[in-house]
């Protein structure tokens, strides 16, 4: 592409073009970061103030029913579960990836050691976030009972890794830092055909790309609605248990919301049947009430339908960065494939910092991720052509001036 009116057309044409107008964006603001934290839908702002009005001010204490607070998590669960490939009651909205993975690892763990009790290890990719990998060695360290967490350099070297000793393979299908994307339903069978379960984390896929959970054949998965799903900093994760392990064995945050009938007040824990006992204690409503505002706009569309705008910008910006800033040393880092790549693109510069700090400051916000990494996110609901048409031409002005190179831009804050 060489004129940015060619951008300007493939929006004219763009199916979900309306949606942008649903987001609560500045005009001025190019932003490449939606996988880090979603833009807010218009209705959030609305939601929010009659959750604190009507139903934390009128209704008080009423609200748990009336307002529907408590079964919030469940219903939030089965909104999001067909964006994952997920069945009725499959899901729960709730906590954070972090304290989620603590619960299904355990599960898993505990169902991996009653098929065999020889099979001791987690196998995990290094490149995986780290907070996955915390989570794992903590859980190690607390059940001291020999587990040991097994991690890959290269993708290509899981099949070899995941053995006859292996019981959990705790896999993020979208990589944060490259985007690039596992295949699910192949890897599963490899980890299966090892007699090993398989955990996944949705936290770049979920909204980013089409996920069938069920037809893959996985065990356990955990997910964020910050992210692709628009609900807000911090708004609550997501767990998705199949059926058929629902009932094998509780997790270990055997708070009262996991409870069979938490209201008896009863002196013993008997969790709920079903995916209600995957949840702990008291949840953050007028959070969680946000995450349906995000929701609701992707029930106006379909994952094929955004995979397919999330590829043409990920494509047209891949082919922009190598034809209009090709002078510049930026090496893209994502895989090429469409099948093996997320939502983002990621490229690695030997400034990376300071030149995304340098386009944040011209209002193209993308992020940076150790090391060397430049990364933007794709969200097709709210992001056009010619945003990526601007945001390469400010990219290729901000190396060729070296705007980067002042000194305010080396300046690191506490997130990056
Ligand atoms: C964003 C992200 C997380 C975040 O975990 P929280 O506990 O919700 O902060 C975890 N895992 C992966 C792979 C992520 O990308």
């Amino acid at each position: 592409m060489n004129h940015r009116d060619d951008a300007a057309a493939l929006d004219r044409d763009d199916p979900l073009a309306s949606l942008r107008d649903q987001f609560a964006l500045g005009r001025d603001t190019i932003y490449l970061d939606g996988n880090s934290l979603g833009v807010p839908p218009k209705a959030a702002a609305s939601r929010a103030a009659a959750v604190i009005a009507e139903e934390w001010g009128d209704g008080l204490i009423r609200s748990w029913n009336t307002a529907g607070w408590f079964a919030l998590p469940k219903r939030l669960g089965n909104k999001l579960a067909p964006l994952i490939g997920a069945a009725e009651d499959e899901v729960v909205v709730t906590d954070t990836i972090s304290s989620n993975l603590f619960k299904i690892l355990s599960a898993a763990l505990r169902v991996a050691n009653e098929r065999d009790p020889k099979r001791r290890v987690i196998v995990s990719e290094r490149s995986n976030f780290p907070t996955d990998l915390y989570i794992a060695q903590g859980l190690i360290e607390q059940l001291d009972r020999g587990y040991e967490l097994r991690l890959v350099d290269h993708a290509s070297e899981l099949a070899s890794a995941i053995d006859e000793n292996t019981a959990v393979a705790m896999i993020t299908h979208v990589n944060y830092r490259t985007g690039a994307m596992h295949d699910m339903a192949a890897l599963t069978r490899i980890i299966h055909q090892a007699g090993a379960l398989a955990v996944w984390d949705l936290a770049h896929s979920a909204g980013a790309v089409p996920v069938d959970l069920n037809s893959a054949g996985a065990d356990y998965a955990v997910g964020c609605t910050y992210k692709y799903l628009n609900g807000g900093p911090g708004s609550p994760a997501f767990i998705w248990v199949p059926k058929r392990l629902q009932n094998v064995f509780s997790q270990p945050l055997s708070g009262w919301w996991g409870h069979k009938k938490p209201f008896e007040m009863s002196p013993e824990y008997q969790p709920d049947d079903g995916i209600g006992r995957f949840l702990c204690g008291t949840q953050s409503i007028v959070s969680m009430s946000l995450v349906e505002c995000g929701l609701d706009v992707f029930g106006q569309t379909d994952m094929a339908t955004l995979r397919r705008k999330s590829l043409a910008l990920s494509d047209l910006f891949i082919e922009l960065v190598e034809t209009r800033c090709s002078e510049f040393p930026l090496q893209l880092v994502t895989p090429r494939a469409h099948a093996e790549r997320g939502s983002q693109a990621s490229f690695e510069h030997p400034h990376g910092y300071e030149v995304t700090q340098a386009l944040i400051a011209r209002n193209v916000i993308g992020d940076y991720r150790e090391p060397r990494i430049l990364r933007f996110g794709f969200t097709p609901l709210y992001t056009r052509y010619v945003d990526v048409w601007d945001a390469v031409e400010t990219l290729r002005d901000v190396l060729a001036t070296e705007a980067w190179r002042a000194p305010e831009f080396a300046e690191r804050g506490a997130v990056t």
